[in-house]
């Protein structure tokens, strides 16, 4: 079939196979053309790898450092008349090439909160040993918890509504947007159970206890600060509690891995088009103001940039692991320099639907987001009739 985007709101619903390929392509040429990570992990798993941060982690760790992969995602196969997901493709073709390349690379798709998919995923790692190394990018909705009962996660302040900015990505048109704040302490602590660290440690509970932790085992889950213009919504809302319990998690995961020469961080990312990232409000609008500053400034990176550099310059980079005074790992330096926030903050005051398209990168954003699921790969020829239907 002849795959076009279909997008409704925040969401694409189609996804390209050829395309999706293609940008895994990109990603994988980008770390064959640097120096090789020397001392790096060599089996890894990484949850959360079929999209995101968490592929272009497995991306940089399997072909920077020849590293066995062992991921866990959930993402859903095509039906007809329906294409698989991107993460799905993006799965596929990573597999592919590591696998060309003589690296191990397997994928269970499943629930990666869910006891059995852990017990599978330490199943799979006894072919190939203990991990040296634990990623954990998941951003879900929801959990399903041991007894049955659904947590989901929900996007809201806390106290009063929050108010600014924000774009109809499609259109380009700025309006303003109104977030109720949540009252419920169980929205918050729900919130809390699925993105925060209770199941990033019962990975790693399960992974001690069945000896899969290797000695000098370093694990890392990810978060993010952001700007103050997004401080109410994010990181002072219901989202924020959950990474706060991400970052107190890692204090204490990593106390415990000390008694195997073990470390454990939280790293903080900076913002970049993804398909959790697209769907808060007035972060878009955010994002497209701040690729803007920093490509001028010859700052701008994406997820895979972002994965080298925490491999290369933080986590096997040698010596004592740059941390700030909270003990995390800081890949948001750059967002977050002075000369670069003053100069989004001034853009924000300025932004109007009459002004968007020259004070900020719409047209970047808006590639970024169809290159997600696959549109938009330079060289690929969507004229093409291609199956949808792409096996693990
Ligand atoms: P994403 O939406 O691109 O990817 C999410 C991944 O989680 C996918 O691989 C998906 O299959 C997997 N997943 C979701 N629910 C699952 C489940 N129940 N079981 C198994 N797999 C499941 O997400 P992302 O934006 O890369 O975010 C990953 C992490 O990085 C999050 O903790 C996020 O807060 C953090 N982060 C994101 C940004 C950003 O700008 N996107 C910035 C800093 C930090």
């Amino acid at each position: 079939m002849i795959i076009e985007p279909k997008v409704r709101g925040f969401i694409c619903t189609t996804a390209h196979p050829t395309g999706a390929a293609a940008e895994v392509d990109r990603q994988i040429e980008w770390v064959r053309s640097r120096e090789p990570i020397v001392d790096g992990p060599k089996i890894a798993l990484v949850i959360g790898s079929s999209m995101g941060y968490g592929l272009s982690t497995r991306i940089a760790v399997a072909f920077g450092c020849s590293a066995a992969t062992l991921g866990v995602q959930l993402e859903r196969p095509a039906s007809d008349p329906r294409t698989a997901t991107a993460g799905w493709y993006n799965t596929a073709a990573f597999q592919k090439r590591a696998r060309e390349a003589g690296l191990w690379a397997e994928t269970i798709n499943g629930d990666a909160f869910s006891a059995g998919v852990k017990a599978e995923a330490i199943d799979r790692l006894r072919e190939l040993g203990p991990v040296d190394l634990v990623v954990y990018s998941l951003a879900a909705p929801r959990r399903t918890m041991p007894d049955g009962t659904v947590a989901k996660s929900v996007l809201k302040p806390l106290g009063s509504v929050y108010r600014n900015k924000t774009i109809e990505v499609a259109t380009g048109e700025v309006s303003e947007v109104a977030i109720e704040p949540s009252t419920s302490e169980q929205e918050i602590s729900d919130t809390v159970k699925v993105m925060g660290g209770e199941d990033w440690a019962l990975w790693i509970d399960a992974l001690e206890e069945a000896g899969m932790l290797a000695e000098g085992c370093r694990t890392v889950a990810y978060s993010y600060i952001g700007p103050e213009l997004t401080f109410p919504v994010y990181r002072m809302g219901t989202i924020g509690r959950a990474k706060d319990h991400l970052e107190a998690t890692a204090k204490e995961l990593d106390q415990r891995l000390a008694a195997i020469g073990g470390r454990a961080f939280v790293s903080v990312n900076k913002a970049v088009v993804t398909q959790s990232s697209s769907a808060v409000p007035v972060v878009p609008l955010y994002m497209s103001l701040l690729f803007g500053v920093m490509k001028r400034k010859g700052l701008q990176e994406g997820c895979i940039e972002q994965a080298v550099r925490l491999l290369e310059q933080r986590l096997y980079q040698g010596g004592e692991i740059p941390v700030d005074a909270e003990g995390r790992i800081r890949l948001d330096d750059w967002e977050m320099r002075d000369d670069v926030q003053a100069e989004v903050r001034d853009l924000w005051e300025r932004v109007d639907s009459d002004n968007v398209q020259e004070l900020a990168d719409l047209t970047e954003y808006q590639k970024e987001f169809l290159l997600l699921f696959g549109f938009g790969a330079p060289g690929v020829d969507y004229s093409i009739s291609v199956d949808p239907d792409v096996e693990l």
